[in-house]
């Protein structure tokens, strides 16, 4: 688990163009193995070994030209909040500004690093007009031309340094975090789901921050809910607003096993529920699919859950061994039911294959079917392993790895689907030079 880092600062200053250039090179990765949908306000990044998420909060402003001075303050508090550091980009060309006075305000009083990048520093005549950012009392700055990529490896030094270490995890217990748009019933369902505080074993401290584990012992399982607190505290903060529960998402998300996703029945796993799928799918969380609110949903004939489910899997190609259940957090239908597998996907995700038995399974069927030839080269697949990686990675070993692509890639997760429980768990499939 990585630290999360947030961008901030005023519309057009170059957050987006160096978020893009922060998560490029790990995107492409990302892109060309699993095709998925990019999500163009979070990513992953890693310098000098050192992995963390950074978030552009840019992207979740509405109608930048004439932001509200609120909205910021809002957004500035939340990155505050959430974020392990802060990056407050300014921007040369229109010097200090009225509206980064006020953030730095805001800033001073926080007790996170905070790095301030001074950005559009394209050469060095604007190295000296940077000079006039030391009045919003934040100390030293960081110039960078988030354009040429100047600056930009300086001021990733200075940010890896002050990056919290990742915390350690406490115990061996399943972490589940409940996400979901505001409004799908998380905190209904949580309430439903452990309802009287006699279950609750123990508050976790977390290390870096304000606790965000609580440890359960409900239905015989003993499990922590990753931010239930979180969940909870429905604060300061307007709930419809998106960014929140992005921000909140991402930070549960990262800091658990298995995601339990929620969403409302009656208003259909959307674009946003999408989102946070493939969140937890390329943190290769475990995940359940949980539709709430099923109560209200009036005709339940046999056909509609296989229809619903049909329809949530079309959208969640090619990962659709996942398993979906419906649920009512108001009813409590089938809230330990929603446990149970949430218990099962944290197993499937800690599975360790034996390689002999891989092995037995895997050569005939790739012996039945091999790679097709490309570009006139054939190649040879010889054995596969599982890597002893927290969650499931295999390796095919073979002359031509290059060559294989993702279509038989995905064949071959297939298989390993098949013939091994891995429902509800993201599976990495490489191939490797032998
Ligand atoms: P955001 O609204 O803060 O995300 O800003 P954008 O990343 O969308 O950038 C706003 C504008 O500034 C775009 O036209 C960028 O091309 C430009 N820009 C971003 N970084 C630089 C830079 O380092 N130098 C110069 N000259 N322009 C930049
Ligand atoms: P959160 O924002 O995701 O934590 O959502 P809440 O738990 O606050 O629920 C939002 C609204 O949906 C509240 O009015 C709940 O009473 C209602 N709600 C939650 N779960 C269910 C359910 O299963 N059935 C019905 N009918 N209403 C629900």
């Amino acid at each position: 688990m990585g630290a999360i880092v947030a961008i901030i600062g005023r519309p057009n200053v170059g957050k987006s163009t160096f978020f893009n250039r922060l998560i490029q090179r790990r995107e492409a990765i990302v892109d060309a193995t699993s095709g998925v949908t990019r999500d163009r306000h979070y990513g992953k990044s890693d310098w000098n070994g050192k992995e963390f998420s950074v978030i552009d909060t840019g992207g979740y402003v509405l109608g930048s030209d004439d932001i509200f001075e609120k909205e910021i303050d809002k957004q500035v508090e939340l990155a505050i909040d959430e974020a392990d550091a802060i990056i407050f980009m300014v921007d040369v060309e229109t010097g200090v500004t009225g509206m980064d006075e006020d953030v730095a305000k805001l800033l001073r009083r926080v007790d996170k690093p905070v790095l301030l990048a001074v950005n559009k520093v394209d050469n060095a005549m604007r190295e000296q007009d940077a000079v006039e950012f030391y009045n919003l009392g934040l100390g030293d700055y960081h110039t960078l031309s988030s354009i040429n990529g100047s600056g930009t490896g300086d001021l990733l030094d200075a940010l890896v340094q002050v990056l919290p270490d990742t915390e350690q995890e406490q115990d061996d217990l399943p972490r589940f975090a409940v996400v979901g748009r505001p409004n799908a019933g998380k905190s209904s369902f949580i309430n439903a789901l452990i309802g009287e505080e006699r279950y609750i074993v123990t508050d976790v401290a977390g290390t870096t921050r304000d606790s965000i584990d609580t440890k359960y012992n409900r239905f015989g399982f003993e499990f922590n809910l990753v931010d239930t607190a979180g969940i909870r505290r429905k604060a300061k903060v307007r709930e419809d607003l998106e960014f929140y529960s992005v921000m909140r998402s991402v930070r549960a998300i990262e800091h658990s096993d298995v995601c339990l996703l929620l969403f409302d029945a009656t208003r259909g796993f959307d674009g946003q529920v999408e989102n946070i799928f493939w969140l937890a799918a390329r943190n290769n969380k475990g995940i359940v699919i949980l539709v709430n609110k099923w109560d209200l949903v009036e005709d339940k004939e046999t056909n509609t859950i296989k229809e619903y489910t049909q329809r949530i899997k079309k959208v969640i190609e090619p990962f659709v061994d996942v398993p979906i259940l419906f649920i009512s957090a108001l009813t409590k239908q089938r809230i330990f039911k929603a446990i149970e597998t949430a218990v099962q996907v944290y197993e499937n995700r800690s599975r360790k294959v034996v390689t002999r038995k891989l092995n037995d399974v895997m050569l005939p069927l790739i012996e039945q079917y091999p790679p097709p030839a490309n570009k006139g080269k054939h190649v040879k697949i010889k054995f596969c392993t599982q890597l002893p990686t927290p969650y499931p990675q295999f390796a095919f070993f073979c002359n031509l790895p290059q060559y294989v692509k993702d279509p038989y890639k995905r064949y071959l997760e297939n298989k390993i689907r098949e013939h091994f429980d891995f429902s509800g768990v993201p599976i990495s499939v490489f191939m490797r030079k032998k």
